[in-house]
């Protein structure tokens, strides 16, 4: 039977966690298919409890369970805690756990909510893109790196971009593993007319693509034409593959075409396991008044299912719920626009639900 440890975390991270287990409730029945669950305190909540973010005990559970899904962490009640023991440093800790080398992030823009992106209806709609950010290495972690003083008096920062073949190929493989369920296209952003790092980027996805997917289409884009093909063309993209920096600017991009935080999800790929996500964080703003939206939290449970458990129909299934529930004009307050019907986190669920089991 699949196992998921859920961690719902802290603020909304509970909330909109706790209509994703319903969803997964029914999906468990439509399918006819067993699902188990078992939840843990993580970041500020299992500080509250065990003085730590995470506990070692609930670190080796997301290694024997077929995946994570997480809520959010943080929160000002644990602000000024010593880094060590901040809810942030439990992410980071079940991060390196799990060895997640891998980051999606999809970008979806709903034809209903076309209007809350900045860009023009006819540009927008229809984009449906995953980025996919290598997570573990490159220049944010890299060394040397520091700040040292020169004889002279001056500074110097030093940060160091190195990438080894092995960590290239990996996160290539997920790429192209992923553009074989979608639209079999990626597009991988490199910088290799002026970085070598970047060449044997280049080199080594094009001999993966070649020897290991050749039904797959693969281009290339340096990084600043795509910043600007993003925004230009962003239906003609469906994977786009990049290193650690170049990847963390343009997922932001990318998320930005869709309008609101609150439809976002994201999944880490590792070797020891998989995080799946929504892209916000703890709301402290909005928390425990049911207006958060549940829906990033939902589709980041689609994505498990689709990666971590290879159900796909069900996966489909929960997309087409939520665009219908849309296309009906249903809002949590986030997305809300004039002529449409504002809702709270617990109802939409319920209709996200309502619109699942038709399906059936
Ligand atoms: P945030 O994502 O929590 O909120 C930013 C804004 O977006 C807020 O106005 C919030 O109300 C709104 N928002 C976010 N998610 C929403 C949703 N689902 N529905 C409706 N509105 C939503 O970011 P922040 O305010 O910068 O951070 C708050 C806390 O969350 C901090 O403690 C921060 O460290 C933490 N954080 C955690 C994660 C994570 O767990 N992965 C990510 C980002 C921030």
């Amino acid at each position: 039977m699949p196992k998921i440890l859920v961690l719902p975390g802290d603020g909304i991270g509970v909330e909109v966690t706790e209509v994703t287990l319903e969803v997964l409730a029914t999906i468990g029945v439509n399918h006819e298919i067993q699902i188990e669950t078992e939840n843990e305190l993580f970041g500020g909540s299992s500080i509250d409890v065990n003085g730590v973010p995470v506990t070692n005990e609930v670190l080796e559970k997301a290694k024997s369970s077929d995946a994570v899904l997480l809520g959010a962490v943080g929160g000002p009640k644990w602000d000024n805690l010593e880094y060590e023991i901040r809810p942030e440093k439990g992410l980071l800790a079940l991060r390196k756990e799990l060895g997640t080398f891998a980051n999606l992030r999809p970008a979806v823009v709903y034809s209903a909510l076309n209007d809350a992106s900045t860009l023009k209806k006819e540009i927008i709609d229809g984009v449906d893109i995953m980025v996919i950010r290598e997570l573990t290495g490159g220049i944010y972690f890299g060394t040397p790196r520091g700040i040292e003083k020169l004889p002279n008096g001056e500074e110097r920062g030093i940060n160091t971009l190195l990438y080894e073949t092995s960590e290239i190929e990996r996160v290539a493989r997920i790429a192209f593993q992923i553009a074989r369920k979608r639209r079999k296209k990626v597009t991988s952003i490199d910088k290799a007319n002026v970085l070598e790092v970047m060449e044997l980027w280049k080199k080594t996805v094009t001999r993966i693509g070649k020897d290991e997917f050749p039904d797959v289409k693969l281009d290339h884009l340096y990084v600043d034409n795509a910043a600007m093909q993003l925004i230009r063309r962003p239906k003609s993209f469906d994977v786009i593959l990049a290193d650690n920096m170049f990847g963390d600017i343009i997922s932001d991009e990318a998320a930005q075409l869709t309008g609101s935080l609150g439809m976002l999800p994201s999944a880490s790929i590792g070797e020891e396991g998989a995080i799946y996500e929504p892209v916000h964080g703890s709301a402290p703003d909005i928390c425990g008044k049911n207006t958060a939206n549940p829906t990033a939290s939902i589709l980041s449970l689609a994505m498990l299912l689709r990666y971590s458990l290879n159900m796909d129909e069900a996966a489909q299934e929960i997309e087409m719920a939520i665009t219908n529930v849309l296309s009906k004009g249903y809002r949590t307050a986030d997305i809300y626009e004039e002529g449409t019907k504002k809702v709270g986190c617990k109802e939409i669920g319920k209709l996200i639900i309502e619109e699942f089991k038709n399906q059936h």
